[in-house]
């Protein structure tokens, strides 16, 4: 589930929500290759903060905002290495809350999947991309491998996990890459697919389609 969003500094645009320019980046949202919305970083974090409030769902970008402001949280600060007030850090410490729980289910997933057979057949492979047959009810698997690096991508039609880790580790360093989802919603991703593998039902073959 590819987002489509580019960032962009250009001097002149100014943000559809606020109305004012940034000079910290915009993130530009196309529909059929058409620019429909310009918005500053700010402003779209906000609305990923508010969608997770409204809805739960956690995305890619709320996750690295999440990390810096947790981590300024964590050691006491109420201002970030900008000066800026921290804002929403009850939120911050909910969705980093959440994304420990999901970093759980991610070692058992790493553990269980990974090193329980992915990990060979993904070095075997001779293709970078592998997709599991058949799919776990509405749940897709595919790993790709590019530079030493594997990430593997569970999804449904609504929701997605993404994780990475190195090809050839052998040593647990699984992480979160990328996520949209609920935090119920990535480990039930998770666990779909970690119980169908336990119960050998998920075979991976080579796939010339998968790309990311
Ligand atoms: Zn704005």
């Amino acid at each position: 589930m590819p987002m489509p969003e580019a960032g962009s500094t250009e001097p002149t645009k100014v943000c559809s929500v606020c109305g004012k320019h940034s000079d910290e980046g915009y993130v530009e949202l196309y529909k059929d290759h058409v620019l429909v919305s310009v918005t500053c970083r700010g402003c779209d974090i906000t609305r990923r903060f508010d969608r997770h409030r409204d809805t739960g769902v956690i995305t890619t970008w709320l996750v690295t905002e999440v990390a810096a402001r947790n981590y300024d949280l964590s050691r006491g600060r109420t201002v970030d290495p900008r000066g800026r007030p921290i804002e929403r850090a009850d939120e911050v410490r909910a969705i980093a809350a959440s994304l420990e729980r999901i970093q759980i289910a991610v070692r058992e997933f790493e553990q269980a999947v990974w090193f329980g057979g992915l990990q060979k057949a993904a070095r075997a492979s001779r293709t970078k991309g592998m997709r599991g047959h058949p799919d776990v009810g509405p749940v897709s698997l595919i790993s790709y491998t590019m530079a030493g690096r594997a990430m593997v991508t569970i999804e449904d039609a609504t929701t997605q996990v993404t994780l990475i880790t190195i090809e050839d580790e052998e040593k647990p360093c699984m992480g979160l890459r990328g996520i949209e989802a609920t935090e119920a919603q990535a480990l039930a991703l998770l666990k779909a697919v970690r119980e169908a593998w336990a119960a050998g039902r998920v075979e991976m073959r080579e796939d010339r389609g998968v790309s990311v």
